[in-house]
Protein backbone atom coordinates (compact mmCIF):
# COMPACT_ATOMS: atom_id res chain seq x y z
CA UNK A 1 0.00 0.00 0.00
CA UNK A 2 1.12 3.81 -1.08
CA UNK A 3 -0.56 5.26 1.67
CA UNK A 4 -0.99 4.49 5.11
CA UNK A 5 -3.76 6.63 7.33
CA UNK A 6 -2.29 7.38 10.46
CA UNK A 7 -5.57 7.21 12.74
CA UNK A 8 -3.46 7.23 16.38
CA UNK A 9 -4.51 11.12 16.95
CA UNK A 10 -3.63 12.01 20.36
CA UNK A 11 -7.61 13.09 21.35
CA UNK A 12 -6.04 16.06 23.72
CA UNK A 13 -3.42 17.80 21.44
CA UNK A 14 -5.70 17.69 18.65
CA UNK A 15 -8.72 19.49 20.86
CA UNK A 16 -6.01 22.18 22.05
CA UNK A 17 -3.91 22.68 18.01
CA UNK A 18 -7.74 23.13 16.69
CA UNK A 19 -8.47 25.93 18.77
CA UNK A 20 -5.38 27.51 18.26
CA UNK A 21 -5.78 26.88 14.26
CA UNK A 22 -9.28 28.93 14.58
CA UNK A 23 -7.81 31.59 16.64
CA UNK A 24 -5.09 31.63 13.80
CA UNK A 25 -7.84 31.76 11.31
CA UNK A 26 -9.68 34.07 13.03
CA UNK A 27 -6.44 36.81 13.27
CA UNK A 28 -6.42 35.87 9.07
CA UNK A 29 -9.15 37.88 8.58
CA UNK A 30 -11.36 34.64 8.40
CA UNK A 31 -15.28 33.84 9.68
CA UNK A 32 -14.28 30.31 11.14
CA UNK A 33 -18.29 29.51 11.32
CA UNK A 34 -18.43 29.44 7.76
CA UNK A 35 -19.30 25.97 6.05
CA UNK A 36 -16.32 25.01 4.81
CA UNK A 37 -14.05 26.24 7.45
CA UNK A 38 -16.22 24.96 10.85
CA UNK A 39 -14.10 21.52 10.10
CA UNK A 40 -10.65 22.65 8.84
CA UNK A 41 -9.03 23.59 12.71
CA UNK A 42 -9.37 19.71 13.45
CA UNK A 43 -8.82 18.73 9.76
CA UNK A 44 -5.08 20.93 9.79
CA UNK A 45 -4.92 19.64 13.69
CA UNK A 46 -4.49 16.13 12.30
CA UNK A 47 -2.80 16.77 9.60
CA UNK A 48 -0.17 18.30 11.41
CA UNK A 49 0.30 15.43 13.87
CA UNK A 50 0.38 13.38 10.94
CA UNK A 51 3.31 15.49 9.49
CA UNK A 52 5.11 15.22 11.91
CA UNK A 53 4.96 11.89 13.10
CA UNK A 54 8.53 11.49 12.87
CA UNK A 55 8.96 12.48 16.06
CA UNK A 56 7.69 9.39 17.34
CA UNK A 57 9.20 7.27 15.53
CA UNK A 58 12.83 6.21 15.98
CA UNK A 59 15.04 5.38 12.46
CA UNK A 60 17.78 3.52 14.23
CA UNK A 61 14.89 0.63 15.53
CA UNK A 62 13.50 0.75 12.10
CA UNK A 63 17.04 -0.42 10.47
CA UNK A 64 17.67 -2.80 13.38
CA UNK A 65 14.79 -4.09 13.33
CA UNK A 66 15.55 -5.60 9.37
CA UNK A 67 19.59 -6.12 9.84
CA UNK A 68 20.81 -9.03 8.42
CA UNK A 69 24.18 -10.79 8.05
CA UNK A 70 25.22 -11.02 4.54
CA UNK A 71 28.68 -10.59 2.77
CA UNK A 72 27.51 -8.75 0.06
CA UNK A 73 29.72 -5.62 -0.44
CA UNK A 74 28.81 -4.13 -3.67
CA UNK A 75 27.00 -0.98 -3.75
CA UNK A 76 23.45 -0.85 -2.86
CA UNK A 77 21.74 2.06 -3.89
CA UNK A 78 17.81 2.87 -3.89
CA UNK A 79 17.24 5.77 -5.80
CA UNK A 80 14.42 8.21 -6.49
CA UNK A 81 12.30 7.71 -2.92
CA UNK A 82 10.07 10.50 -2.76
CA UNK A 83 10.15 12.85 -0.07
CA UNK A 84 7.73 15.48 1.46
CA UNK A 85 8.70 17.59 4.03
CA UNK A 86 8.01 20.52 6.05
CA UNK A 87 10.41 23.75 6.29
CA UNK A 88 11.20 24.96 9.72
CA UNK A 89 11.33 28.24 9.05
CA UNK A 90 8.05 29.00 7.48
CA UNK A 91 6.06 25.55 8.09
CA UNK A 92 5.53 25.36 3.91
CA UNK A 93 6.56 22.04 2.19
CA UNK A 94 9.08 21.18 0.56
CA UNK A 95 9.18 17.99 -1.67
CA UNK A 96 11.61 16.02 -3.90
CA UNK A 97 13.58 13.04 -4.22
CA UNK A 98 15.95 11.40 -1.86
CA UNK A 99 19.12 8.97 -3.53
CA UNK A 100 20.72 6.75 -1.05
CA UNK A 101 23.31 3.93 -1.42
CA UNK A 102 25.72 2.19 1.21
CA UNK A 103 28.36 -0.59 0.80
CA UNK A 104 27.70 -3.08 3.20
CA UNK A 105 30.24 -4.60 6.00
CA UNK A 106 28.50 -7.49 6.89
CA UNK A 107 25.23 -6.38 7.18
CA UNK A 108 22.26 -5.33 5.16
CA UNK A 109 18.90 -4.17 5.48
CA UNK A 110 15.33 -4.13 4.15
CA UNK A 111 15.49 -1.97 0.83
CA UNK A 112 12.12 -0.62 2.17
CA UNK A 113 13.52 0.30 5.48
CA UNK A 114 15.76 2.77 3.38
CA UNK A 115 12.57 4.86 2.63
CA UNK A 116 10.85 4.08 5.93
CA UNK A 117 13.67 5.97 7.81
CA UNK A 118 13.50 8.70 4.75
CA UNK A 119 9.86 9.17 5.99
CA UNK A 120 11.25 8.99 9.74
CA UNK A 121 13.32 12.30 9.46
CA UNK A 122 11.42 13.79 6.47
CA UNK A 123 7.90 13.79 8.92
CA UNK A 124 9.65 16.39 11.30
CA UNK A 125 10.33 20.08 10.62
CA UNK A 126 12.98 20.24 8.75
CA UNK A 127 15.93 21.61 6.64
CA UNK A 128 17.30 20.14 3.95
CA UNK A 129 20.97 19.80 4.90
CA UNK A 130 19.88 18.20 8.36
CA UNK A 131 17.94 15.81 7.04
CA UNK A 132 20.46 14.92 4.77
CA UNK A 133 23.18 14.31 7.42
CA UNK A 134 20.82 12.02 9.52
CA UNK A 135 19.92 9.61 7.02
CA UNK A 136 23.75 8.84 6.49
CA UNK A 137 24.36 9.21 10.21
CA UNK A 138 21.73 6.77 11.30
CA UNK A 139 22.81 3.99 8.14
CA UNK A 140 26.49 4.25 9.31
CA UNK A 141 25.52 3.66 12.71
CA UNK A 142 23.34 1.03 12.69
CA UNK A 143 24.72 -1.08 9.66
CA UNK A 144 28.35 0.13 10.13
CA UNK A 145 28.72 0.03 6.22
CA UNK A 146 31.87 0.90 4.25
CA UNK A 147 30.03 3.98 3.37
CA UNK A 148 26.84 5.82 3.38
CA UNK A 149 26.07 8.32 0.63
CA UNK A 150 22.48 10.77 0.37
CA UNK A 151 21.46 13.13 -1.98
CA UNK A 152 18.62 15.00 -1.45
CA UNK A 153 16.95 17.43 -4.86
CA UNK A 154 13.55 19.04 -3.60
CA UNK A 155 11.45 21.98 -4.54
CA UNK A 156 10.51 24.72 -1.62
CA UNK A 157 7.09 26.01 -1.08
CA UNK A 158 8.54 28.86 0.69
CA UNK A 159 10.82 29.46 -2.05
CA UNK A 160 8.22 29.01 -4.50
CA UNK A 161 5.19 30.78 -3.28
CA UNK A 162 6.92 33.87 -1.70
CA UNK A 163 9.87 35.81 -1.19
CA UNK A 164 11.93 35.61 -4.46
CA UNK A 165 9.31 32.67 -6.46
CA UNK A 166 12.08 31.02 -8.56
CA UNK A 167 9.52 28.03 -9.67
CA UNK A 168 11.43 26.30 -11.03
CA UNK A 169 14.74 26.04 -8.58
CA UNK A 170 15.79 22.75 -7.34
CA UNK A 171 18.08 22.59 -4.12
CA UNK A 172 20.75 19.85 -4.23
CA UNK A 173 22.20 18.92 -0.86
CA UNK A 174 24.37 15.60 -0.48
CA UNK A 175 26.46 13.98 2.51
CA UNK A 176 29.11 10.81 2.56
CA UNK A 177 30.70 8.86 5.13
CA UNK A 178 33.26 6.47 4.63
CA UNK A 179 34.57 5.24 1.62
CA UNK A 180 32.09 7.88 -0.29
CA UNK A 181 34.49 10.38 0.66
CA UNK A 182 36.83 8.88 -1.61
CA UNK A 183 36.50 10.44 -5.13
CA UNK A 184 36.19 7.65 -7.23
CA UNK A 185 33.54 5.96 -5.51
CA UNK A 186 30.98 9.29 -4.92
CA UNK A 187 31.49 9.87 -8.78
CA UNK A 188 30.55 6.32 -9.40
CA UNK A 189 27.18 6.92 -7.50
CA UNK A 190 26.29 10.50 -8.50
CA UNK A 191 26.57 8.98 -12.00
CA UNK A 192 24.39 5.89 -11.30
CA UNK A 193 21.70 8.17 -9.93
CA UNK A 194 22.20 10.54 -12.95
CA UNK A 195 21.03 7.58 -15.19
CA UNK A 196 17.45 8.83 -15.97
CA UNK A 197 14.57 6.09 -16.49
CA UNK A 198 13.56 6.42 -20.42
ZN1 LIG B 1 11.27 27.93 4.36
Amino acid sequence: MAYQKIDQYDEAVTQQLSAHYSESLRLLGEDVSREGLVKTPERVAKAMQMLTVGYTQDAAAILNGAKFREEYSEMVIVKDIELYSLCEHHLLPFFGKAHVAYIPDGYITGLSKIARVVDCFARRLQVQERLTHQIVDVIQETLKPLGVAVVIEAQHLCMMMRGVQKQNSITTTSAFSGCFKDGKTRSEFLQLISQRRN
